[in-house]
């Protein structure tokens, strides 16, 4: 495929991969790394060529650019539409060769050092045959994740601006960095974002969308023992670390990461340290219910209490930290539109959208848990953060449609009485 046929989206992305923007977690600046600026800044730039006065960087390297509502006048919320510059450090960042493999049959495609894309390992290839395929050559990733979110709010507000006609709420960009080191809302300047409802476009493939998250917390298990020479401790020893071991012995085996999947929450024991007069546990507790992460809690504790009562003479304490929460309960305590619009618009569109899980925590949660409503968007691409990362032409554009068609619904029913 000649380059010269490629679509306006698909042309933004293979510009913008080209640019190196691997973030540092051994940095302690914003952002991470100063190449991410590089990129921020000629986003700045295209959205000013692009008619939006309003758009430039911060200091950290933010971009924030405003479209006025359509029509002028309309009540629907302001909407932001979030992604982020930088790219994951787990895999070499740069500078990224994309290449398209036009007609994809269902084979094993061989990039350079021996990479392959190869539907054994990654199943949903066969799902695109027939799709463009983009990746890298083999040596980095491919960066979709991000950038793949940035071209489509590029493209997106590029062909809102030649469609005035269609409505649209006041539409806020925001570009963000060091999403992939867990700081990407660090320095994001809510006030100045404006807006009632967001969504990220950092999601995977077509469809899918994103707006719970576990429940978390940390329990951490301190158990005082008694020491004494270990030939004369008959009855009056009590060994701090055979007790944390029985601890995390009982808890239940089914409820581990490696045993659980979907819906279901666990266990995670993640740090153990100690010798026989003091030993430590630290244990991660996630899951999607409020009640489910309570009964976790309240595990841990009933089996603290019944090892304090079968080694009298040691000293077991709990403390228990809440770290984040499921953000589907504070979307729909805030803005449920946020989530029941964005099917809404994907039926009308005729596609189907279903709901990912998140297994973890993310940007949107957090903004979500700081009052702004933020579900997160597919982009089309698979595989993050590996040199066999991928997206399509096709999944490229179908994504910009769904995000225009999403931006067009709040236009034409966000006014209306909630
Ligand atoms: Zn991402």
């Amino acid at each position: 495929m000649p380059p010269t046929d490629l679509p306006a989206v698909v042309e933004r992305f293979l510009r913008y991969v080209r640019i190196d923007t691997e973030a540092d977690r051994d940095s302690d600046t914003t952002p991470s790394t100063e190449k991410q600026k590089e990129l921020s800044s000629l986003l700045a730039r295209e959205l000013g060529e692009l008619g939006l006065s309003d758009a430039a960087m911060d200091d950290h390297g933010y971009v924030y650019a405003s479209l006025p509502a359509m029509p002028e006048g309309s009540t629907a919320p302001a909407l932001a539409l979030v992604a982020h510059v930088d790219t994951s450090p787990d895999a070499p960042g740069g500078p990224v060769e994309p290449r398209i493999h036009a007609d994809y049959d269902g084979s094993v495609i061989a990039l350079e050092d021996g990479v392959t894309l190869d539907p054994a390992r990654s199943p949903e290839l066969l799902d695109h045959l027939g799709h463009d395929l983009i990746t890298s050559d083999g040596t980095t990733l491919l960066g979709s994740d991000d950038k793949a979110g940035v071209a489509i709010i590029m493209q997106a507000v590029a062909d809102l601006l030649a469609e005035p006609q269609r409505p649209r709420p006041l539409l806020k960009v925001c570009f963000t960095v060091d999403e992939e080191i867990g700081r990407g809302v660090d320095e994001l300047d809510l006030e100045k974002l404006g807006v009632e409802v967001a969504y990220t476009i950092d999601g995977g493939g077509v469809g899918t969308f994103s707006y719970e998250t576990f429940n978390a917390a940390e329990a951490v298990i301190r158990v005082q023992g008694v020491g004494v020479h270990p030939g004369y401790a008959k009855d009056v020893m009590a060994n701090a670390t055979t007790i944390v071991a029985e601890i995390l012995a009982a808890l239940p085996a089914g409820e581990a990461p490696e045993t659980t999947a979907h819906r279901e929450g666990y266990f995670c024991p993640h740090l153990v340290e100690g010798d026989v007069t003091q030993a430590e546990a630290r244990i991660l507790l996630r899951d999607f219910t409020a009640d489910g992460l309570d009964r976790r809690k309240q595990l841990v504790e009933q089996l603290a209490a019944a090892a304090a009562l079968k080694h009298p003479r040691a000293r077991i304490q709990v403390e228990i930290e809440d770290n984040y929460r499921n953000m589907r309960e504070y979307i729909e305590t805030k803005d449920d539109r946020a989530i029941s619009f964005a099917f809404s618009a994907a039926e009308e569109l005729g596609i189907e959208l279903r709901e990912e899980l998140v297994r973890g925590g993310t940007d949107g949660s957090r903004l979500s848990e700081m009052g702004l409503p933020t579900p997160n968007v597919f982009t089309g691409g698979h595989d993050f953060h590996s040199c066999f990362e991928w997206n399509t032409v096709q999944n490229l554009e179908a994504a910009l449609a769904y995000v225009k068609a999403l931006v067009e619904y709040w236009g034409r029913h966000g006014g209306e009485e909630a």
